[in-house]
């Protein structure tokens, strides 16, 4: 008789919801910047920007710029040659803190062509580096962006700009087409405040915007959202955080500040949900004086809430994948004596196919349980390292494949 019941926990043990930053990297200022901001984000130690905060945050970035702006770039202008953006990013690929691209550059003032695709994709590969997140960029002559609103073309065949088979086939999984959200927090319970905040979008969508054809919110309020693109292709599209309502937009350091109020992730925890917050996280950051006070005091609190284990704080990618082998898992338990097993199947059935697991992404899975010291947990008849956790804020037991924050190199 099976007498410990088990049943998947939303999020890893001991958290109640999550978030992540999702920072374009344009206008950021300096490299020199860049760096202090990830360390101020990321690590323990003090930077000219403050003392480290202990999260984990990651970043995207550009191969190319081809506009007159200065922007921090993989190569010089759509040069071979190498800037020292390069090494920095080769050391944050492989930590796992540049995630994203955002983009294969910046082509605001037009030229994209597909050689830019291959020679970008070509790095990646010489390298032994897998993005699997994608963040379109900029305006409309950035052919190269992916989805179904106006110019979008990377993934239109015979187009000019079609370079989308090379990205699948390299392994991009999770792409921003441009969807934002007002509501705090995506895939969460159905709260009053989710559902009045899902309202307003629901009579925004049907008004001001209702000669879109590709709406710009997800009613559904999902994190993810399966796309079929103009070549066939199914994605994942989701949704980024803009602001809890009518501020202004560009996203910069200032507008982080607003972003991140206390108020805005106590209620994400309330919501239980996943919130990516959409940034330029050093736009507006020219002197390390002008970094606000009071997004430092917003980033200490929610450095707060992780330590606590309220809020789980994670890179875009390792939460958007989290999220969905979470929703996804084949799982069974059985008795055998006295052990409770649970096994996990090696694949999840996602966008329309067999999605292939491996030990290293179910980290975080986490299962209520009776009797945690009675549960074992195995992956492809291996039995996996596990903990054993104390009640949670539910009152419930729990075992969990331990998640492990990223190491921050020292830069
Ligand atoms: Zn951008």
């Amino acid at each position: 008789m099976n007498n410990n019941s088990i049943s998947l926990r939303k999020f890893p043990y001991p958290y109640r919801a999550a978030l992540a930053l999702a920072n374009d990297i344009d206008n950021t200022p300096s490299l020199e910047m860049f760096l202090q901001m990830m360390k101020l984000l990321n690590s323990d130690s003090q930077t000219s920007l403050g003392k480290g905060l202990g999260l984990e945050v990651g970043s995207s970035f550009w191969f190319f710029n081809a506009t007159k702006s200065p922007q921090l770039s993989y190569f010089k202008g759509i040069d071979s040659i190498e800037n020292d953006f390069a090494v920095v990013c080769r050391e944050l690929w492989n930590s796992g803190h540049i995630d994203v691209l955002h983009t294969y550059g910046d082509f605001d003032e037009g030229g994209f062509k597909r050689k830019f695709a291959e020679k970008s994709i070509n790095e990646l590969t010489k390298y032994g580096v897998k993005i699997q997140t994608w963040i379109n960029h900029g305006n409309k002559n950035n052919l190269q962006n992916l989805g179904l609103y106006d110019s979008q073309s990377g993934a239109i065949p015979h187009h000019s700009a079609y370079h989308f088979d090379l990205l699948k086939s390299y392994g991009i999984r999770y792409i921003w087409s441009g969807k934002m959200t007002h509501v705090i927090g995506q895939d969460a319970n159905k709260t009053l405040n989710i559902r009045a905040k899902n309202f307003l979008q629901t009579v925004l969508a049907n008004f001001k915007y209702r000669h879109c054809e590709e709406p710009l919110f997800d009613l559904q309020n999902r994190l993810r959202i399966k796309t079929l693109l103009q070549d066939g292709s199914l994605v994942w599209d989701f949704q980024r955080f803009v602001n809890a309502w009518g501020q202004e937009q560009i996203l910069d350091i200032n507008d982080l500040t607003k972003q991140l109020k206390p108020s805005i992730v106590k209620t994400l925890i309330t919501n239980a949900g996943y919130l990516i917050v959409y940034t330029h996280m050093c736009e507006g950051l020219s002197d390390f004086k002008q970094f606000p006070l009071k997004l430092y005091d917003h980033l200490k609190f929610i450095s707060k809430m992780y330590q606590s284990g309220k809020l789980l704080i994670a890179t875009t990618t390792r939460l958007l994948q989290y999220s969905e082998i979470q929703q996804n898992l084949i799982w069974q338990s059985r008795q055998e004596d006295q052990i409770t097993k649970i096994e996990i199947t090696s694949y999840i059935e996602v966008l329309d196919e067999k999605y292939k697991l491996s030990e290293n992404i179910l980290e975080g899975l986490t299962f209520y349980c009776d009797s945690p010291e009675k549960v074992i947990i195995s992956f492809k008849d291996k039995n996996l390292k596990i903990h054993r956790n104390p009640k949670d804020y539910m009152g419930k037991y729990s075992v969990s494949i331990p998640w492990k924050k990223l190491e921050y190199p020292d830069l």
